[in-house]
Formats: structure tokens, sequence, C-alpha cells
């Protein structure tokens, strides 16, 4: 059996500090078991008790992985002085010390975006060798031509450095076409950067994939909730 105090138990996993969690405590957010436990030295059974911040269960596993639908305006970071990130956003039910988002989207795009606290996971991720597809959707400035497909397919030429083979499809024909972008590189605004090299420039960016995973579009902007092992797997 393993036994923790309940105050210790939320600064672990939720608030990073004894006094807010104790706060919590007092405000009676926190339920165990279903009753809510108004003692900050109150004895908890990690293995056994169901911990519940106002009524939502508390995760209590090694590593979490969720999936945020993010916001345009929203850093991707775990936290910044004057700036409102991602991890900002996450409900107090979900957040947990330690989680970061794996890989970056500019504070403009949105989309899929995982946010872990698995350093090995997001490094395998982000790894080159590993290969992850992402999977973007674009609104454009300008018609696409069948040069710029073939392009994308060569490797665009960036001014320091050609980009390995991508797909561009064309989702919806127009003034502002909408297009599908699948690459395996994660550099600098790489799909910005892409488009301007063939004159053209992104005025929406949007992740819906990455490998296998797709955006759950239940998810409203700024929305998380958290993934299976499985599906956060289902990158590779
Ligand atoms: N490429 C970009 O230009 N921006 C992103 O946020 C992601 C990919």
């Amino acid at each position: 059996m393993s036994r923790e105090r309940l105050d210790k138990i939320l600064a672990l996993h939720v608030t990073d500090s004894r006094k807010d969690a104790g706060a919590m405590i007092r405000r009676g957010e926190i339920a165990v078991n279903g009753k809510v436990v108004k003692k900050a030295d109150f004895k908890v059974d990690t293995l056994l008790d169901e911990v519940t911040i106002n009524g939502e269960p508390l995760s209590i596993k090694e590593f979490v992985y969720l999936m945020m639908n993010k916001p345009s305006g929203v850093l991707s970071a775990a936290r910044d002085a004057r700036a409102q990130t991602v991890v900002d956003l996450l409900p107090p039910v979900l957040k947990r010390r330690g989680l970061f988002p794996a890989g970056r989207l500019d504070r403009d795009t949105e989309g899929l975006l995982i946010i872990t606290d698995d350093g090995a996971y997001a490094h395998r991720m982000l790894m080159p060798k590993s290969n992850v597809y992402k999977h973007y959707e674009a609104v454009l400035a300008r018609p696409v031509t069948a040069d710029d497909v073939a392009a994308f397919e060569n490797g665009v030429v960036l001014k320091d450095r050609v980009c390995l083979p991508a797909k561009l499809e064309v989702l919806e024909e127009g003034e502002h076409p909408l297009v599908r972008v699948r690459i395996h590189e994660g550099k600098f605004h790489q799909v910005k950067r892409m488009f301007l090299a063939r004159n053209n420039e992104v005025l929406k960016l949007k992740r819906v994939k990455i490998g296998a995973l797709v955006l759950d579009n239940t998810l409203k902007p700024g929305e998380a909730r958290e993934m299976s092992v499985e599906e956060a797997n289902s990158v590779f």
C-alpha cells in the first residue's frame, strides 16, 4: 500500500505548491472516493483511492499525454512571464507538474498539439529519424500551380537549405485556396517558409494530424483531453 498526504499528491500532480493545494482542499474542491475532504494531511492510498477535483477524476499516473486543439494567439510553451501559454489553458483536472508541449506551433497556428510530461516520448517524436509525418491545412494568399506541387515533391529550396520531399494537395480551389501539406521535418516556420519560397503566403495554418493521430474535432479551440497510451503512440 502506498499512502501519501492529500496536499502532497495535489502539489505533485496539480498545483506545484502545498500552499495552493491546501487552498483547494479548504475550498472543498477535492473529494476522495466521492467524499469531500477538507484536511490537507488526509492520507490517500495512491493505488486504490479515487481523488476528484470538482467531481473530475485526477490522474496520478506516471505520465500523461494530452491532445489540445491549440487556438491562435497562445504560446507553445510551458510558461512565460508575459504571454498566455498552452499549459496555462489547461483546466485544473488536466494540469500537473512538468507538462510541456511536445513540439511547437507558431503563436498564430492552430490545431493539434500534444502536451505531456514524458520527456523520452517527446524526444522520440521530434527526432528526425523517427520520420513522424505532420499534416497541416493552410489557407493561402494565392492559387497553387502544378509547379508548386512538383516543387514540394522534389524538396522546396529555402535560402539556407533544401527541404525534404513534402506533399501538397489542393482541397478547395479559389482565390485563397485551402491546401493540405504533409511534411516530416519541423524546422522554424517550416510551412510558411516553404510557401514564401514559392511566392505564396500562408494566411491561416492548422495542424490536423501527427502520424496516425488525428485532431479530435469535438475539441473546441483551447480545449484539451487526455489520450490513451495507444493513442499517444499512434504518432509513430
Ligand atoms: N510550420 C509553420 O510555418 N508554422 C507552424 O506553426 C508549424 C509548421
